[in-house]
Parts: C-alpha cells; structure tokens; sequence
C-alpha cells in the first residue's frame, strides 16, 4: 500500500474563506468585480504596506500591465533575474522586448546587485540603457533592494519586483514588492495564500494602479457607450475569488511562522548530514522559507540531489529541482546573459522539499528518513 503522496506546497484552507464566499452568493454578486474585490485589494494593501493595489486574474497578468504602462515596447531591453520561474519573463516578451538575464549572488540566491551596476553602466555607455529591472524574490527572500533601487535611481530606470513567491516576507523591515515603482504577488494554489488563481499588482503611483485597473477591464474609456482608445485585457479578479483571497489574508502571519518552523524543523532532521546545506537567510530581513530549499553536495553526501529526489518519489513525496535558469531555456537561447554560473551551480545541487504548512511533524520525518537512508 503506497502512502499518502506528500505534495510540495499544495493548498491550505483556513476555513474562513466560505463565510467570505456565502457573502458573494448571499448578495449574489458572483459578478462583475464587486464589494469583495474592494475588500481584498485594501486589506491587501495594508497588509503588505502598499498605498495602491489592483487585484488580478494572476501574478503574470500583473507583471504585463505594470509592463505595459512603464512603455515597454518593440526593442527595449529589460533586466531579469536567470534564477527564475518563466513568468517573470514571458511579459517582457509578450511586448516584442528583449529580457537580459543577470545571474544570482550567493547570500540570497538572487539578483546579483554587482551584476546590475555593471551592466547598467555598460548599456549606458552603449547608449542603450534598459527600460526596466525586475528583481525576482526567490522562495520566500527578498533580493537586496538597496543597491539595485540605488543604481536604478541614478539612471532613472524603474524596478518591477516580482514579489510572487515571497507575500509575508520583509527586506529590512519592509514588505519586498513594495520597495520599487511597482510590485506583483501571485495567488497560484502552490504560493503561501492561494485564491486558486490570481494576483495582485501594488505600487506608490497611484496613476500606474489606475491605468493598469483600465487595461486590466479591457480598456474602456469612461464613456456610457463601449469607446476604446487603447487595447486592453481581461485580466481581473473575480469577486468570488477575490473572496477566497480574504480568508487567506487572514491566516497569512500564521502561514509564515508555519513556513519557517517546517524550515526549521528539517534542519533538525537533516542539518548534521553531511554535504547537505540550506538556502542561506540573508541578514537584511526575513524569509518566509515558502519552500525549504536544499543544495546537495554529492561528493560529501553520497547521492545527488536528483537521486534524491528520485527516492522520495518513490516514496510517493513531491519534492522538485530548483528553477531552471532563464539562460538555459531554449526559447530564451538567444537573449543576453551576465554571469551565469552561481544559478547553473544551485540548479544543479538545488532540491526544493515539501514544505506544505499543513504538513505534520511525522510527514517532515518521513521526508527526512528517506533523505537520511541515501547518505553513504
Ligand atoms: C508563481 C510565480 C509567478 C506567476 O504567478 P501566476 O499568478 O502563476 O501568474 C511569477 N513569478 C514567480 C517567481 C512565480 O513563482
């Protein structure tokens, strides 16, 4: 009898959600938009810190409007994080633009703030200086913003912080997402607060919110009849969705600690072997460790990490390598790339563990025996 399968971050419920839903079909506003839309999108922004937020059909649609209304066009290049999921790129070209990957630092797994200044300054004396940078915030962390936001300002340049994995987290004392000209959070039903599907787009400008708020409805213009003076999109967050999102809210700080303690908790369970290593905590702020994130040094430990996970699949337990980086996706074979290597070594010896908050202790140790017999 095989046991029950242990996902890498599946859904958890907090059993709030269907009072927030009854409400929706209570006053049968399924739709269009409506009061909860509001509701989440304030009690959204509060959380986080962010003046402005527009609720979205995902994390990537957001990523495209704040795109779009920066001008982002045909030609223009625009800086990405390598170690990534694709979505942080796919927008960038979706607008005919070029993204240049730029390799990660080993404190935070993240963009590489050395790399940015670089090439900033080499593209500036190329006299073709990007038309934005989006820093990602891997599994749980935030990239360091400082000096990114620093070189940024000087050239004038726009940050978009795909803030998708990491809702919860803080980069000294701030919420990551909110630090830059505009932020994107994912609901996906693999993030730490699901709505099964959605994202969230916040920023201090109120006029980019409000553009993208216009796109997002398929650009109507205020008119009583349907007037368009630009193309838009159908990218909104339903209300009962959005409903959903607001029991999830909820239970975000307790999401968090649960997160962290499962981190924990495998370190107790795994940290003396040898070989074995996890994602640094860089010492600007808290990660929310979405994932627990391993790398596996084969020579110490005596497996790698896909033997690895290939046991624990055996087991019928999800785990998964890290992100494959950008610059070794053949559909982004011909963008430019800086560096490369520190993302190519995590991608190598990179396991991502389950990390689901409603994992019990004995699921953490069943995990961690599988681990634990592979080691010669
Ligand atoms: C999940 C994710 C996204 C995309 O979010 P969706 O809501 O699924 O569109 C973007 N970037 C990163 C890094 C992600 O992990």
């Amino acid at each position: 009898m095989t046991r029950q399968r242990l996902y890498l971050s599946p859904p958890h419920l907090s059993g709030r959600e269907q009072g927030y839903v009854q409400q929706v079909f209570d006053s049968n506003w399924i739709a269009p938009l409506g009061p909860q839309v509001d509701a989440f999108e304030a009690e959204f922004a509060a959380a986080v810190g962010a003046p402005h937020a527009l609720a979205l059909s995902s994390g990537t649609a957001a990523l495209h409007l704040a795109l779009i209304h920066l001008g982002v066009g045909p030609g223009d290049e625009v800086l990405v994080s390598t170690l990534t999921f694709s979505a942080s790129a796919n927008p960038v070209v979706y607008l005919g633009a070029q993204p240049v990957f730029i390799d990660s630092e080993r404190i935070s797994w993240n963009l590489d703030p050395a790399l940015v200044c670089e090439t900033i300054e080499r593209k500036a004396r190329q006299g073709r200086l990007p038309k934005a940078v989006i820093p990602v915030h891997l599994y749980g962390q935030s990239a360091d913003m400082d000096p990114i936001l620093a070189i940024c300002a000087r050239y004038e340049i726009p940050v978009i912080e795909d803030a998708a994995e990491a809702l919860g987290a803080t980069y000294r004392g701030r919420s990551p997402g909110t630090l830059g000209r505009a932020g994107i959070f994912s609901f996906n039903g693999n993030k730490i607060i699901t709505t099964s599907g959605g994202g969230m787009l916040v920023s201090p400008d109120k006029e980019l919110i409000e553009h993208a708020r216009k796109l997002a409805q398929q650009a109507r213009d205020p008119a009583p009849h349907y007037q368009h003076s630009e193309i838009g999109y159908n990218y909104r967050l339903s209300n009962v969705l959005a409903a959903i999102g607001r029991g999830q809210l909820e239970v975000l700080p307790e999401r968090v600690r649960r997160k962290r303690e499962i981190c924990e908790s495998y370190r107790q369970l795994l940290g003396d072997l040898p070989g074995i290593a996890f994602m640094p905590e860089a010492p600007w702020g808290r990660s929310t460790r979405w994932l627990t994130v391993i790398t596996v040094d084969p020579a110490q430990f005596g497996a790698t990490s896909e033997e690895i996970r290939l046991a624990l699949e055996a087991e019928n337990i999800e785990s998964r390598p890290l992100w494959k980086p950008m610059h070794l996706q053949p559909v982004f074979r011909d963008c430019e790339v800086m560096g490369g290597a520190v993302a190519e070594n995590l991608f190598h010896d990179g396991l991502c563990l389950p990390s689901g908050t409603a994992m019990t202790n004995s699921d953490l140790e069943r995990v961690a025996g599988v681990v634990r017999l592979l080691q010669r």
